[in-house]
């Protein structure tokens, strides 16, 4: 018996003391608390579309429904041919070089695929440049395979592009990898072909490997071009990552793909510690996989959302110019995605702490933000709005923010 023992209590692994994930993280906890008392809280914290009014495509979901008795057992671990082949297609679109088959994976989501990526790469010590601010699982995945991630400075003055001097300031013996983000959450920023060449430049010079999270590649606005930096450098190991969450308003279905690229024999062993990783998992969700082919070549109604009338579009000019005009409030235009990442002046509301900032604007308007610390951004002076609502809400918001920002302890 247990008579007399102190009891026994279960504690979460160490490997998490230093992972943070807080886009859902306490200031969510406490909206959730005041939504089960009945507060309606004005959502602008999380880039889910379909809560929002964004259908997925009829004829996806048709297809998928077709497909569903075909899809009861396991596929090849990397994933289905079909999804394949289209996949390999839009590499070649992009200018992949170098892709067979065997380089395409599909994945739960781009999410299961940054974990497997940064547990088969980072021994402990191993350091990864990762943009500051981040989409944060990208540090949080390093973090807990044990590596160590070391932040870049994405500067604001100069339209949110990477700082490059920061960027090789920071690169050391133990640096294997560089990540970006492009288009970028949650400054909405895309890069344009120098600044990806001043990339390429330090990973050749310091023969580092090259991770592009393009999730957000067919969200882009102004007739502008998505270039897949890795198509600018087959002589370099790059794995290029996306997915139907954002463009297709399928986040719930879960799938995403990364597609190996350049200079592979660089990497062999690491591609069998992907493979055997990749095994490990069985396969990503099949039914979301027997879409891909639709969706990707498909009706594009992703399209119609990113130019002028579009939904996403008209957003983003409305909250941009609601924002710029809030005194204390600056903010550098998106190019891409639904994401805005605006500054408050900290010195004239006195604020040290953005947590602390996120949950008083909160309780004070219902408006749930998440601030920028979430993203591994260093200072208390940012927080990312996330423009999926519609004008009317984001009208709503933005006065509700303008008159908080008003009294705010002033
Ligand atoms: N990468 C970025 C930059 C994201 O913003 C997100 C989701 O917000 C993901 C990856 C994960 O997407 P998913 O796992 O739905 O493919």
């Amino acid at each position: 018996s247990s008579e007399g023992r102190p009891m026994r209590t279960f504690k979460k692994s160490s490997k998490l003391d230093n992972v943070l994930y807080d886009v859902r993280g306490p200031v969510v906890d406490e909206a959730m608390r005041m939504e089960q008392d009945g507060v309606n809280v004005l959502k602008l914290n999380i880039g889910n579309p379909a809560p929002f009014g964004f259908r997925t495509p009829d004829e996806v979901v048709y297809d998928m429904a077709h497909q569903l008795t075909e899809c009861e057992g396991y596929s090849d671990s990397r994933g289905l041919f079909s999804a394949r082949k289209a996949i390999m297609q839009y590499s070649q679109i992009k200018g992949l070089p170098n892709v067979t088959m065997d380089d395409i994976y599909t994945g739960n989501g781009v999410s299961e695929l940054i974990n497997i990526c940064m547990s088969a790469l980072l021994d402990s010590g191993d350091e990864i440049l990762i943009p500051s601010p981040d989409y944060p699982l990208w540090t949080a995945c390093a973090t807990l395979a044990g590596g160590k991630p070391v932040h870049y400075i994405c500067d604001e003055e100069a339209n949110w592009y990477p700082d490059l001097d920061d960027m090789r300031s920071k690169v050391t013996d133990r640096t294997k990898a560089i990540v970006i983000i492009n288009p970028n959450n949650p400054t909405g920023v895309l890069y344009p072909p120098e600044i990806l060449q001043g990339i390429i430049d330090i990973a050749r010079e310091h023969q580092l490997m090259i991770f592009s999270d393009e999730i957000y590649d067919r969200l882009v606005m102004d007739g502008k071009e998505h270039i897949s930096i890795a198509s600018m450098c087959p002589d370099l190991f790059c794995v290029t990552f996306s997915g139907l969450s954002k463009s297709h308003m399928i986040a719930g279905y879960r799938i995403g793909w990364m597609v190996l690229s350049g200079n592979k024999r660089l990497a062999k062993d690491y591609i069998l510690g992907l493979n055997m990783l990749s095994n490990m998992r069985l396969c990503s969700n099949v039914p979301a996989q027997s879409i891909v082919q639709t969706a990707l070549w498909g009706h594009q109604s992703v399209k119609g959302y990113v130019t002028p009338g579009g939904r996403i579009y008209e957003q983003r000019e409305y909250v941009y110019n609601a924002l710029k005009d809030i005194p204390g409030i600056s903010v550098v235009k998106p190019d891409a995605a639904f994401y805005i990442f605006p500054k408050i002046d900290v010195k004239k509301f006195n604020i040290t702490d953005d947590v602390q900032f996120a949950l008083d604007l909160l309780k004070d308007k219902k408006i749930l933000v998440v601030q920028g610390s979430g993203f591994n951004w260093k200072e208390p002076d940012h927080f990312r709005v996330v423009y999926l609502p519609r004008i009317e809400v984001l009208s709503e918001c933005m006065t509700k923010l303008a008159d908080f920002l008003s009294y705010y302890r002033q």
